[in-house]
């Protein structure tokens, strides 16, 4: 028996409910737990009516340790995925020390009142999770996650050592509103309006947010698409744990019309996250812009286009200079068809699934805290192949960011 108890009923969530709830063997009971009940019931039914599956479901605040200890030894899950908000790692991490439960993200922490996110605060709780015999597996996702493991894969397989890496996330999907975010847009603009950070010759380099721009043509027929440079997350525990990386860089899409409407919400203070005063009430300005914005989970019926998401590294091999580039691409619509969801939450909510398909099959259990790339890439990969994210390698591609 594998009980396992997944925490966040968004977009996220519901992808990862129906991807562990397709493997019965390996996910034996799922509790599904979020803040509104009636959301993982809905996920509950859509399971039920498509895969004739019960799942479990609960109400639960993250935010509250002792509440998430009383849910655990309720439930006592063997692992806990958390899929709610970065804003509840660390609470979620206290409550699966107390109740002894594995746990894994796809996020790292973000504290609520300031726009910065770093592992530092979950690298801290190494030692407690390795006392303790527990697993705490960060960033299983696919950006990070995927891209972790794609790198650890051609760490292992295709180098001697790696130089350069530039991570390209594309989304040539459109879902035809104005303006939406794909995922949690508080977290999203947060994301994409902090100052960028680029990893080179051995110390992060500060530059404005979005003040750098290339081309790229996925492969495939994708298209061709404007990537900017911004900081993220995998690029702190990749060039500490790979340390050959002279250069690391992310580049994500956006099209003109995105960076628009973003440039406008800046300029106008709703993007900001200090409470403001607003008929004799506080709100948080980019609060208030979720609020308005559509629900990225119900984005899905709506789009239409691919993900291509991968890794384009240099470095060298016996001797010789070479480049390779890995990546997945991803259709919006066959993952609506699947799972009710658009790729977004598809590509991040598979990797979590297999992540946690790893832990649960002891291929990748050792207590501490852990990142993707510091496991065996093989099995994981093996996984994406076969359960919803293939991967393809070109060596020596005939394309670059220019
Ligand atoms: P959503 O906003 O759609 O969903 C978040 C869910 O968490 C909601 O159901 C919400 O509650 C629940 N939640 C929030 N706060 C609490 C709380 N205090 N207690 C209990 N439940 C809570 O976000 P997404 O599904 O888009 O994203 C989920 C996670 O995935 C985020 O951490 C995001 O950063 C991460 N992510 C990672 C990616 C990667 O590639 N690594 C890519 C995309 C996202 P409620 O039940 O009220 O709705």
């Amino acid at each position: 028996m594998t009980k396992i108890l997944i925490i966040g009923a968004g977009g996220v969530g519901r992808v990862v409910a129906h991807k562990c709830a397709q493997l019965p063997a390996v996910f034996t009971d799922i509790v599904l737990a979020s803040r509104t009940q009636s959301k993982c019931e809905q996920i509950a039914a859509e399971i039920s009516e498509r895969l004739g599956r019960k799942i479990a479901t609960a109400q639960v605040d993250a935010d509250n340790v002792p509440e998430l200890v009383a849910l655990l030894n309720e439930v006592k899950p063997a692992l806990v995925i958390n899929v709610a908000l970065p804003y509840q790692d660390l609470t979620i991490m206290d409550a699966c020390l107390e109740a002894g439960v594995n746990y894994l993200d796809t996020a790292n922490y973000e504290p609520l009142d300031t726009a910065k996110f770093e592992y530092s605060w979950q690298w801290a709780y190494q030692e407690k999770f390795e006392k303790a015999g527990l697993m705490a597996l960060l960033g299983s996702g696919f950006d990070p996650g995927a891209t972790n493991v794609f790198t650890a894969y051609l760490q292992k397989h295709c180098f001697d050592e790696i130089h350069t890496l530039d991570i390209i996330d594309v989304n040539g999907g459109d879902h035809g509103y104005a303006f939406a975010t794909n995922f949690n847009p508080e977290i999203n603009i947060r994301e994409i309006t902090a100052e960028c950070r680029h990893w080179e010759d051995g110390e992060f380099v500060a530059t404005p947010a979005m003040s750098e721009k290339r081309s790229f043509t996925c492969p495939e027929g994708v298209g061709t698409y404007n990537v900017y440079r911004m900081y993220h997350e995998e690029l702190e525990s990749l060039t500490k744990h790979i340390p050959t990386l002279k250069k690391a860089q992310f580049w994500m899409s956006f099209s003109d019309n995105y960076l628009k409407h973003l440039e406008v919400l800046v300029n106008v203070g709703m993007t900001g996250i200090e409470p403001i005063e607003f008929d004799g009430q506080q709100i948080v300005p980019v609060q208030f812009l979720k609020a308005l914005l559509p629900d990225p989970s119900t984005l899905g019926p709506r789009t239409k286009g691919k993900t291509c998401i991968g890794c384009l590294a240099t470095g060298i091999k016996d001797g010789e200079q070479k480049t390779v580039y890995l990546y997945n691409i991803c259709d919006h619509q066959a993952c609506y068809e699947e799972v009710s969801s658009q790729a977004i939450s598809y590509t991040t909510g598979v990797p979590a699934m297999i992540g946690a398909k790893m832990i649960l099959e002891d291929k990748w259990r050792k207590p501490g805290v852990w990142n993707m790339e510091q496991m065996d890439p093989d099995p994981f990969m093996a996984d994406m192949n076969s359960l919803g994210l293939p991967w393809r390698l070109i060596e020596a591609p005939d394309f670059e960011l220019t």
